[in-house]
């Protein structure tokens, strides 16, 4: 062990687990090299947070500029225009012509925590319900919509009250999407009547839970069901947003619209910040000083994040998503002859990922996954893996990826697979 992997195992705890065994250097694009001088091809992107790659020059350029004039006021004491244009522009290319609003926070769990205070103060009711094998975040409120025990909820509860779990439809592992409706039917039966519930969230596609995407005729039902009962609806578009998945917001896949959104990651490139973007009114439920926070729109994220959304526009990153989700999803396809623990390959645009089963059974394999992820590590390829069962590697490369650079992590990809 080295020196400092010893320091870091005295002097920090277990629970914040941690893939790597070797230290951050330097990285730039989709490169990073680590404090040996080896280089890796980066397919997480610091979990989903850099679709416009490491130190993107338009957005350090940005960053550099705003350091240059202030670095922190707390927006509810002075506030700052970049504050003010940023949710203007959020409010305008989010799906629907409604008239929006966009309050700024840091990390995703901050804007989930946020989306649920506002529907509850717009709807003046307590439940949420929220889906199995979703992930929302790790504060206690977030930790409890999050559906998924282990490793996350082990050891701290007691929750929140007043959060209930329906199914999310699932075909690869057997749940349709009418399943998953007569779930909350189901909830509405046993648990809350739906008049008490304030909001169903849900992530359009699955993250942690699988890179699973709701399918067209459940996100319908949701909102028929929301519509139905006075239910306000929220889509976590914190990992699937930014073009992603072929589209600037994951939302623009749907013919339905939510009433609030959850955003952050790759909003910023790499700077801490979160939004909530929703319907005018229902955003200005919250009594004045109701929503906020010591760091909440943080001028050098905000900063960022006006870059970012310059760079996804100016290099056509949307499409760019799609031509490389697809060049990696034929690439997998390919392989499914010679690895037959290739069970799904999904996924739009580029939150793409490749589910593992054991051969010629319908058993997760994550033994398999995790050993892919090895191989792909020492050939010098960062993967990441997620599912309910640890059985399926996602890919979160920066979408400005180079050619050559794509080309050669896929190339790393197949030998890793054949391993
Ligand atoms: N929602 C979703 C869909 C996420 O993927 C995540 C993070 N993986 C979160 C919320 C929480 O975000 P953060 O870690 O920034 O709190």
């Amino acid at each position: 062990m080295s020196d400092l992997l010893k320091r870091k195992a005295e002097a920090t705890p277990r629970g914040v687990g941690v893939m790597c065994e070797f230290f951050a250097d330097h990285a730039k694009n989709a490169e990073i090299w680590d404090t040996a001088g080896k280089r890796y091809i980066d397919f997480a992107g610091g979990i989903g947070v850099l679709n416009t790659g490491h130190l993107h020059p338009k957005v350090q350029a940005a960053v550099s500029a705003q350091l240059q004039k202030f670095s922190h006021t707390c927006y509810q004491v002075i506030p700052y225009e970049s504050y003010v244009s940023l949710a203007e522009k959020l409010n305008r290319k989010s799906p629907g012509s409604h008239a929006k609003k966009t309050a700024f926070f840091s990390t995703g769990a901050e804007a989930v925590e946020n989306a649920v205070k506002i529907a509850r103060a717009a709807t003046g009711r307590p439940a949420i319900i929220a889906f199995g094998s979703a992930f929302h975040g790790r504060s206690m409120l977030t930790m409890a919509l999050t559906g998924k025990v282990v490793p996350y909820k082990v050891g701290f509860g007691p929750f929140p009250g007043d959060i209930y779990h329906a199914p999310f439809p699932n075909e690869t592992h057997g749940t349709s999407t009418a399943d998953a409706l007569a779930g909350i039917e189901k909830l509405f039966k046993y648990d809350v009547e739906p008049s008490r519930v304030a909001a169903i969230i849900f992530e359009p596609v699955q993250g942690e839970g699988g890179f699973v995407p709701a399918p067209a005729d459940f996100v319908r039902g949701l909102r028929a069901i929301c519509d139905q009962h006075g239910i306000l609806l929220i889509a976590d578009e914190v990992q699937a947003g930014f073009a992603r998945t072929g589209k600037l917001f994951a939302m623009e896949h749907y013919d339905v619209l939510p009433d609030l959104t959850t955003l952050a990651k790759s909003l910023a490139g790499g700077f801490p910040l979160s939004a909530v973007v929703g319907r005018a009114e229902i955003m200005d439920a919250p009594m004045p000083g109701g929503l906020g926070g010591t760091y909440a729109g943080h001028p050098l994220a905000l900063a960022a994040a006006e870059a970012v959304l310059d760079v996804i526009e100016e290099e056509h990153l949307v499409e760019r998503s799609q031509k490389l989700g697809a060049l990696l999803q034929e690439k997998l396809r390919s392989l499914k002859s010679v690895i037959p623990q290739i069970a799904d390959v999904r996924g739009p645009g580029s939150m793409v990922a490749v589910e593992f089963m054991k051969p010629g059974t319908h058993e997760p394999d994550a033994a398999f996954t995790k050993k892919v992820q090895a191989e792909a590590l020492k050939r010098g390829l960062l993967l990441l893996t997620c599912g309910t069962y640890y059985n399926v590697v996602r890919f979160l490369y920066p979408l400005t990826i180079e050619d050559a650079v794509f080309e050669e992590a896929l190339g790393i990809l197949e030998a890793s697979l054949k391993a």
